[in-house]
């Protein structure tokens, strides 16, 4: 078995590029023969794709749906699913075939290699593996052994026994590689997070854009990342709901156990630039719908009634302008949950604040003329970096 670069023998359209970045962190093998036209499996926590030489000879688009229905695989990380008895493994993974060829790959170019599992070709609802697995164990009159026998041809399943593969975690997931991407800046579409869109970032967030992000914003994104509960429940249940890039899905969030807000807190003094509160809006975006978390934006001008969801930058962008400056934090904290993350963006020009209510210490956010002097001693403090001529967003 041969490692290749597939950039070689594949040319993807502008709108596969998420393709190609998943596909740098894969390794891609192939050789002349093969128990199917092609697999994946996990290498020391890296994810393989197998192709069949015959398919990269060939490339076009067969070999691009062959590329995104591994990848959905991966993508799925279904290998995680693949408990129990090999009978149950093999029904989950004709039913995992049946949503990539609903969701991900395009099965009508995928028939050509063979024959191809569709919800449809298997007399099955659209609806997530799980869930049908879930039913299908429930109904009496279901036959697994003619459902196993019609509907999986891949002679992997009677080579190799799949537990080699399972017990090889995928540490390095497709969706830890659109993680990876959002933390080094990427702008991978937004509904890759958890299928919630903003009401202005339609198409902005599909360019894969160089990174040019400023170093405060990274410490906006990494501090959020490392402070959220992790209480996020990724489930399927949101699936066929929740496309990414037209050709594949990401798991949704269910409602998340965490009762956590995200709540950032602007100052609206005429000094404050717009520019920087739109670059931590997105900042903030990203990372609350990454984590499946809720977001708000307040304004502290002295009344803080008003909150608007974070994902609304426009909106909070036209309402910060409408606002006077305010020199009292207190009815911010007054107003959020004692364990809600709380982000203030101001110039440090306040009043003492009493925090002994908040679980965690709010983060600073400040202005490039900024004073610290009221600002709580265990409070984090990220300032804007002044010297950013060169970062532009993304368009
Ligand atoms: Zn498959």
């Amino acid at each position: 078995m041969q490692e290749i670069d597939v950039n070689k023998y594949v040319k993807f359209k502008p709108e596969d590029h998420w393709l190609s970045y998943q596909l740098d962190r894969c390794k891609v093998y192939t050789d002349h023969e093969a128990q199917a036209p092609a697999y994946c499996f996990a290498e020391r926590g890296v994810f393989c794709i197998f192709i069949l030489k015959k398919y990269l000879i060939e490339g076009g688009q067969v070999l691009v749906e062959l590329l995104k229905h591994e990848l959905a695989h991966g993508y799925f990380g279904h290998l995680r699913y693949m408990k129990g008895k090999a009978k149950d493994r093999q029904v989950l993974n004709i039913l995992f075939d049946c949503s990539i060829h609903v969701n991900a790959a395009d099965h009508t170019v995928l028939q050509t290699v063979g024959d191809i599992c569709t919800y449809k070709s298997c007399n099955l609802p659209v609806l997530p593996p799980q869930v049908i697995y879930d039913n299908l164990k429930e109904d009496k009159s279901f036959n697994q052994d003619m459902f196993i026998e019609n509907n999986l041809s891949d002679e992997l399943w009677k080579q190799k026994p799949i537990s080699d593969l399972e017990h090889q975690v995928i540490k390095h997931s497709i969706q830890q590689a659109m993680e990876d991407a959002v933390r080094d800046g990427y702008g991978v579409p937004i509904d890759m997070g958890s299928g919630i869109g903003t009401d202005s970032a339609e198409g902005r967030d599909l360019i894969m854009a160089k990174d040019t992000t400023p170093q405060w914003i990274h410490d906006i994104q990494k501090y959020l990342l490392d402070t959220i509960p992790r209480h996020k429940n990724l489930s399927w249940h949101r699936e066929p709901r929740n496309p990414i890039g037209n050709y594949i899905l990401t798991k949704g969030h269910a409602p998340t156990s965490s009762n956590s807000k995200c709540v950032f807190a602007i100052d609206c003094s005429y000094s404050m630039e717009q520019k920087y509160i739109e670059q931590a809006l997105n900042a903030i975006t990203h990372a609350t719908i990454k984590e499946g978390i809720e977001g708000d934006a307040m304004f502290f001008d002295n009344s803080t009634s008003e909150r608007i969801p974070i994902q609304l930058t426009d909106k909070i962008l036209r309402t910060a302008k409408s606002r006077g400056g305010g020199t009292s934090l207190q009815p911010v904290i007054n107003a959020v949950e004692p364990n809600d993350i709380v982000i203030f963006y101001t110039d440090g020009y306040f009043n003492h604040i009493d925090i002994s209510k908040m679980t965690r210490p709010p983060v600073f956010v400040l202005t490039p003329d900024h004073s610290t002097y009221a600002i709580p001693k265990a409070s984090p403090i990220i300032p804007v970096s002044k010297h950013e001529d060169d970062w532009t967003e993304p368009v």
